[in-house]
């Protein structure tokens, strides 16, 4: 029934480009043993993960993923997602990072509550945070997302990150493992009730990624933030539209949140520290590498010449920095063309 995978490009483009990434992610995946955590989760890389639900509030739990890259061994548990209980079902926010971790939170919802899965609210597309989509969707639960997501769905590149993981997250991920669309596409900020319980539903995008939704619930002033707000780590910048992202991070600054649950790291009970954290580094790699693109000055100068002292303390930062202000020197080399 889902055909989204008409790729244009030729098998062996395809192949080359899978096997590409596989190489870059095996890369990354090898550097991992050496990096700092990149939170108060230890590198369980070599052992099995554990998903283990944690209480956030009355109505809210949460999992966290590890602090490392993707691999087999860690059946690419590292992302965090959440769930919270109404009296009419259950509403899980991301889908983590393969259908067998999946089954795994469905596994730990079913120790607190009888409840079945009614919603499940994906923050954005990335790997990490969807691959276990087609767990919930079997079991009947409504996908609801962002609609930007869509062009994404249909792209030679989601096409080819699956690809790349079937190689690299195998056998967790697999020929039958699946992109799963949403039930119902939002396109703004949207309220969702569920058994009385309010969900405010907050486009952010384009900021980490075109789609990103955060989810709020007044009742417990919680903030279910995605990847738009990292807890004290460099966040990964990738081919974010940075610009959008400080402006999301005000807007959510407004939230009287009392606790963020991101999409990676440990809950936070300092939002607004977070966000400011994440903002700040943002605007740094901004305001540094936009001189450097205006002066025409190479990369690799404007990186030496950068005192990132307030910021090579943080975890992450030897593995994602670089790329981040790699990344953020091309957005500003093209913005000022
Ligand atoms: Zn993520």
């Amino acid at each position: 029934m889902l055909l989204f995978f008409q790729s244009p490009l030729p098998a062996g483009v395809r192949y080359a480009l899978v096997f590409i990434l596989a190489i870059a992610s095996a890369f990354a995946s090898a550097q991992t043993p050496n990096s700092p955590a990149a939170d108060d989760s230890d590198d369980f890389s070599l052992t099995p993960p554990r998903v283990v639900a944690r209480r956030v509030a009355d109505s809210s739990w949460y999992v966290q993923g590890l602090g490392a890259l993707g691999s087999s061994a860690n059946q690419n548990f590292i992302s965090n997602a959440a769930f919270v209980v109404t009296p009419a079902g259950v509403v899980v926010i991301d889908a983590l990072g393969s259908p067998v971790l999946a089954d795994q939170l469905m596994a730990e919802i079913s120790k607190v509550t009888p409840l079945a899965v009614t919603h499940v609210i994906v923050t954005h597309y990335h790997a990490d945070h969807i691959y276990g989509l087609q767990s919930f969707k079997a079991k009947g639960a409504r996908i609801i997302a962002h609609r930007a997501a869509k062009e994404y769905l249909h792209s030679d590149t989601a096409l080819i990150r699956l690809e790349a993981s079937r190689q690299t997250l195998a056998p967790w991920i697999d020929n039958s493992t699946r992109l799963i669309p949403a039930d119902d596409w939002i396109d703004g900020p949207t309220d969702l009730i569920i058994g009385g319980v309010r969900f405010l539903l907050q486009p952010v995008g384009p900021s980490h990624t075109p789609e990103d939704l955060v989810v709020y619930l007044p009742k417990e002033k919680i903030l279910f933030a995605g990847d738009l707000v990292f807890r004290g780590r460099i966040p990964y910048v990738g081919q974010a539209d940075s610009g959008h992202w400080i402006k999301s991070l005000q807007t959510l600054l407004d939230f009287e949140t009392a606790t963020i649950v991101p999409g990676h790291g440990p809950l936070s009970a300092q939002a607004r520290h977070d966000m400011e954290l994440t903002r700040d580094y943002l605007v740094f790699l901004r305001e540094t590498m936009s001189q450097a693109a205006k002066n025409m000055e190479p990369f690799d100068d404007a990186y030496r010449a950068t005192n990132w002292a307030r910021f090579e303390g943080l975890p992450l930062f030897r593995i994602a920095n670089r790329m981040n202000a790699y990344n953020t020197y091309l957005l500003m080399e093209r913005d000022a063309q």
